[in-house]
């Protein structure tokens, strides 16, 4: 095996049916995993399906509530029992409610914080078992630039974000034992429906990010497989409780 070849590896990707998941589970598929989707929308599953399947990729994909312990817990036996083990959990799936936080709900708080951080979590726990019985496993965090810094219009994104680290660290520390390594990838601004809703809401958000952010353009779900198939391949095994920015140097620039 190559540094980067993934044949005969099984990823679950979390929010695998569109923007950076899908980017991720092209870049997975294209080096030789075996992908599993989970998404609540059936037909953005079946399309992502369709469209990893034309890459050659065994590809499938599982509709679950991953804001629920229930679907976290399904969609990691689904993989695991497709395909007959799990070396790879990319906890993708993530959402934001955009308000200041003084008008926030403890209701919004909970979905945002539960999609985007408690469900890590509990696909991890789930994953765990399945890890440690091929000899080790790969988790990738996806983390934001609100990792670093505080969004005033997204106070549980921020604190999803900044959790998704620590908790990356937690697990690394855990596992490494087992040969499990977990690391976080931060992406600046990606072009996806997430931000296009953010950008119908927030005025000139588009263009101060593009301004701020040294490559000068918004980021591609594409833009995010070159890190993930790192963290997921061989190449990656001494590495573990990272978090590596994907941002075109958005971080860099003070
Ligand atoms: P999208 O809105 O395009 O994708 C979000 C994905 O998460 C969808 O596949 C969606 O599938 C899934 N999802 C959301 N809620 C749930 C849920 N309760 N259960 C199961 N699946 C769910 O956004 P992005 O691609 O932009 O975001 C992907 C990740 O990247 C998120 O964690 C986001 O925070 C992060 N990120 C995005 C950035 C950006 O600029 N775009 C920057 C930094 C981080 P479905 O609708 O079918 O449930």
């Amino acid at each position: 095996m190559t540094l980067f070849d993934l044949s005969g590896r099984v990823a679950l990707v979390t929010g695998g049916n569109g923007g950076i998941g899908l980017g991720i589970a092209r870049g997975l598929a294209a080096h030789g995993a075996g992908v599993m989707v989970a998404g609540r929308d059936p037909a953005k599953n079946a399309e992502a399906v369709a469209r990893l399947r034309q890459l050659g990729a065994r590809a499938h994909a599982v509709e679950a509530d991953l804001a629920q312990e229930a679907g976290c817990e399904a969609i990691v036996a689904r993989a695991s029992e497709t395909f007959g083990r799990l070396d790879i959990l990319v906890n993708n799936a993530g959402t934001n409610i955009r308000k200041q936080p003084q008008d926030y709900t403890l209701e919004e708080w909970r979905t945002v914080i539960d999609t985007n951080l408690t469900s890590a979590f509990l696909c991890s726990r789930a994953a765990y078992r399945h890890m440690r019985d091929v000899g080790g496993g790969k988790i990738i965090m996806i983390g934001s630039m609100t990792s670093l810094f505080g969004l005033p219009f997204a106070p549980a994104y921020s604190a999803s974000k900044g959790g998704i680290v620590q908790l990356a660290k937690a697990l690394a520390s855990a596992w490494a034992a087992d040969n499990i390594q977990v690391n976080a990838i931060l992406p600046g601004w990606i072009d996806t429906e997430l931000t296009r809703r953010g950008r119908a809401q927030i005025q000139g958000l588009h263009e101060r990010v593009e301004a701020r952010t040294p490559a000068g353009r918004w980021g591609l779900p594409d833009d995010l497989a070159g890190a993930a198939v790192f963290l997921a391949a061989r190449a990656s095994d001494f590495i573990t409780g990272t978090a590596l920015p994907v941002d075109g140097g958005y971080a860099a620039q003070g």
